[in-house]
């Protein structure tokens, strides 16, 4: 079995990278940054984000496994003093696996069509002036929407930008898509939906509009395409898979991210 370690440089924690290394070595393993069955993130949330978007071309044959400090969080739950458990967990494939539908992205703009794909949400912002845009599901017509934006959420997501924006928190084992407004203007001209909206796993959400100012942004990313003139979410044949500790439930990572 081949192990990557990929360390967030922002959120060092000791000598937590010769550890792993020393633990890799013991149990007989190799250890390959390039082409891993298992890639084990040192650092949070945000750092599970950047090893998917590193690994993603190889993403169908890779697992992701955390470690981090303090109070652990939705995709990590091994602590640094935990590596030799980890991996003894790990040999013995006692860890509690689950796979994740990515979000994909087609961004079209006059000159052609760019993919990309996210964990977490798709968002389309203008935090300038308002965003005007033409939402359809499924090929059908739901609003014109006026305000700062729209984010498209995963289930996995759901806990992130989605949450600041009132959406719904979903079980990390359901498969849908949820959609909520930014700072939207509503009165007696302008009006959309005004609620954040679950929509099956298999939706597509389409935006239709002259994002000339507009921002779109996946996961830790922004994307510097302008023009854009449409903008198409849906799940993505593309799944992540990450292993968990044999006793994760969702409800803990619930409770230790936000209540304790
Ligand atoms: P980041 O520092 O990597 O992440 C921002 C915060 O979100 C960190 O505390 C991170 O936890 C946490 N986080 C990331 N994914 C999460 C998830 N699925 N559930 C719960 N918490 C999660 O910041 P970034 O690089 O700019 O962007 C990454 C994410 O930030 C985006 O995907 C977006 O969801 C989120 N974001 C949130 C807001 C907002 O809430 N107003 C605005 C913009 C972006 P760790 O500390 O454990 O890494
Ligand atoms: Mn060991």
């Amino acid at each position: 079995m081949k192990v990557a370690i990929f360390v967030n440089e922002h959120k060092p924690i000791g000598d937590i990278d010769k550890i792993i290394i020393g633990e890799v070595v013991s149990h007989g393993l190799i250890i390959d940054n390039v082409n891993p069955d298992i890639v084990i993130f040192v650092g949070g949330d945000g750092t599970f984000l950047r090893a998917v978007h590193h690994y993603l071309p190889i993403i169908q044959s890779v697992k992701f496994v955390g470690v981090g400090a303090g109070n652990l969080g939705f995709f990590y739950d091994f602590h640094p003093d935990d590596v030799h458990q980890l991996f003894t967990l790990l040999e013995a494939h006692e860890l509690k696996e689950s796979s994740h539908h990515l979000l994909e992205g087609q961004v079209f703009t006059e000159s052609g069509v760019e993919t990309i794909h996210a964990v977490n949400e798709i968002r389309l912002e203008n935090p300038f002036h308002t965003l005007i845009c033409d939402v359809e599901i499924n090929h059908e017509t739901l609003e014109t929407y006026r305000g700062n934006g729209l984010v498209v959420s995963s289930s996995l997501g759901s806990s992130a930008y989605n949450k600041s924006l009132g959406g719904s928190l979903i079980d990390h084992s359901l498969d849908l898509l949820e959609l909520t407004e930014i700072a939207t203007i509503q009165n007696n001209i302008n009006r959309s939906l005004g609620a954040p909206l679950v929509v099956a796993g298999d939706s597509k959400i389409t935006f239709n509009g002259n994002f000339k100012e507009a921002l779109i942004g996946y996961d830790n990313v922004v994307i510097d395409q302008r023009n854009v003139l449409r903008l198409e979410v849906y799940r993505s044949n593309k799944v992540v898979r990450l292993l968990h500790s044999p006793d994760y439930q969702y409800i803990k990572s619930l409770r230790r991210s936000f209540i304790k």
